[in-house]
């Protein structure tokens, strides 16, 4: 089959890792007869270097005629690159935001998964880190606080702050559909988080969620508050399959789920709309510090070239032989920097950004 995917290299690492995964992506249509189609499209610092816009509207045009987009990540240092002196609407950032406003991208998928060849780089307990875990954190995107009216004003003479958190029965029940969708090709287990006990948006999101589930008799829900949640991701992440929630909540907990695993470099992430469209990219930044030293961990942008396989293709044999490279290549103990074991701790040999991808095509 041939499949158009939009390739945003972006700023820093990005170029080097996009590299690597279409690399592994030329690999998979080799050995499973498909012709992947590359368009570049420019966004972020890139953008603004060559248009004065971190995405123009001919970029975006371009990115929705294909059938997905990979990205690789996009923003500079952020205390000496030029771009940060302009105003915000202009920076590298906005171009990701209006990016996502524009494909109406409003769910977002972010697996944390502790490969047990890396356990020794998990921060929690030595025998949480042996249970493992493996969760997915269904995020709304589009809506809640972040795209509510918000503005500063005098009120009583003192200045004052507002920023509205708005959701409706429809933004919640498309996303509710989502992580139900997602859990029965999983472990089968929902965690709804919510703070039902103080907002009413958590209310109207707990009654809209149990709604939905009466349509998946097969799938376990629970309701956990947020300020739980934060504490059992630490205690015992075993316990989750997927988490589904709302946009704030689940801009920290993806955070704090990422962290648990130690290994950033490791972590995909898919922005979906209503459509098979998704816009695929890893979950650490730009890496301004590494960037063009050929150190780099390519496997997050990898994995979310297999997530673009699974979840915009259907081509879910092709995301598994990605995804078992990739185990394999721990396996042979090939690891970059930032994977390392401490010192004494196994034997392993280290690569470069671009001879790990080369090492997982090789597995593939
Ligand atoms: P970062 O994730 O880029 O880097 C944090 C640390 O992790 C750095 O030491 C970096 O070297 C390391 N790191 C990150 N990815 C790695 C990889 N694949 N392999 C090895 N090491 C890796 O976060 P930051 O320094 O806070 O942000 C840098 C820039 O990235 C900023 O401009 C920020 O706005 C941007 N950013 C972009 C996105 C995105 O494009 N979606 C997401 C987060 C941050």
């Amino acid at each position: 089959m041939d499949f158009k995917v939009g390739v945003i290299a972006g700023d820093g690492i990005g170029p080097e890792v996009t590299d690597e995964a279409w690399k592994v992506l030329s690999k998979v249509g080799e050995k499973f007869g498909h012709t992947f189609h590359r368009t570049d499209i420019l966004m972020g610092g890139c953008s603004i270097d060559a248009t004065g816009e971190p995405l123009t509207d001919e970029a975006i045009e371009t990115a929705k005629a294909q059938d997905a987009v990979l990205m690789g990540s996009i923003g500079g240092n952020t205390s000496t690159s030029p771009w940060y002196k302009l105003p915000p609407q202009k920076r590298p950032e906005a171009g990701l935001l209006k990016l996502r406003k524009s494909l109406n991208l409003f769910a977002n998928l972010r697996p944390a998964y502790l490969y047990p060849q890396l356990k020794e780089a998990c921060p929690l307990k030595e025998a949480t880190a042996e249970a493992g875990f493996d969760m997915l954190i269904m995020r709304e995107l589009t809506g809640g606080l972040y795209f509510g009216a918000r503005k500063t004003h005098e009120v009583n003479g003192l200045m004052t702050a507002e920023d509205t958190l708005t959701y409706n029965e429809e933004e919640i029940r498309r996303i509710a559909k989502r992580g139900f969708d997602v859990a029965m090709k999983r472990r089968k287990k929902v965690i709804s988080v919510d703070k039902a006990n103080v907002l009413d948006s958590s209310r109207l999101w707990r009654k809209v969620v149990e709604e939905v589930a009466a349509d998946y008799p097969e799938v376990t829900l629970e309701h956990m508050l947020v300020d739980n949640c934060a504490m059992q991701l630490v205690k015992d992440p075993a316990q989750f399959d997927v988490v589904l929630t709302e946009n704030m909540f689940g801009d920290i907990l993806s955070d704090e789920a990422a962290m648990i695993t130690g290994s950033l470099g490791m972590l995909s992430s898919a922005s979906l709309n209503e459509t098979k469209f998704g816009l695929y990219e890893p979950s650490g930044g730009s890496a301004p510090d590494i960037a063009g030293m050929d150190i780099a961990n390519p496997i997050a942008t990898i994995l979310s070239a297999a997530m673009m396989l699974r979840y915009s293709f259907d081509l879910d044999a092709e995301a598994d032989a990605i995804e078992e490279a990739v185990r394999k290549t721990l396996d042979d103990g090939i690891r970059t920097g930032d994977i390392m074991p401490r010192e004494g701790e196994g034997s392993v040999t280290k690569v470069g950004c671009s001879a790990m991808g080369d090492a997982i095509v090789a597995r593939l």
